[in-house]
């Protein structure tokens, strides 16, 4: 089997998404075998979802940041409330992998009680997943970001 990009040369591996042919030099991706096209594909999907994340997040403390400025709150108090509101989604969904947010309970009091409970919980959770998150959000498109870069090398 030859490579698609290069007739004479042998190819080592097919790519795991488009399944065309690849030699080594073609081949690239760290853990999957991709060829250049879908590697480009692959880090724009994963960017996309990682700047939406980075997005909501970004409205939902400039949001807060606008209404808590609104309160007679002082201003450390206005930053920690924002913060805490742009962190609890994380928190909530980080919980919700472990916790059904009161799924199960048939009765209306115990219901709002279980989801009182997951929301207090969410918002402690959301200090430590929030920050960690956005990190990593942002590291996963520097990352892409240079991957792509070595792709438009060749
Ligand atoms: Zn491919
Ligand atoms: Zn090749």
């Amino acid at each position: 089997m030859k490579c698609a990009n290069h007739p004479d040369t042998d190819a080592i591996g097919l790519c795991t998404s488009c399944q065309r042919a690849l030699c080594p030099e073609c081949q690239i991706g760290d853990g999957e075998v991709l060829c250049g096209h879908c590697l480009v594909a692959h880090n724009q999907a994963v960017t996309s979802h990682f700047y939406k994340q980075l997005a909501i997040s970004g409205v939902i403390l400039v949001a807060s940041l606008f209404f808590l400025s609104r309160t007679a709150l002082t201003w450390e108090q206005i930053v920690i409330g924002a913060l805490a509101l742009t962190f609890l989604p994380f928190g909530w969904s980080a919980l919700s992998r472990f916790f059904d947010s009161g799924g199960g309970y048939y009765h209306p009091l115990t219901r709002f009680f279980s989801l009182s409970v997951h929301l207090v919980f969410s918002a402690m959770l959301g200090w430590l997943v929030g920050p960690w998150q956005i990190y990593k959000a942002t590291r996963e498109i520097l990352k892409a970001k240079e991957a792509n870069l070595t792709v438009s090398d060749r």
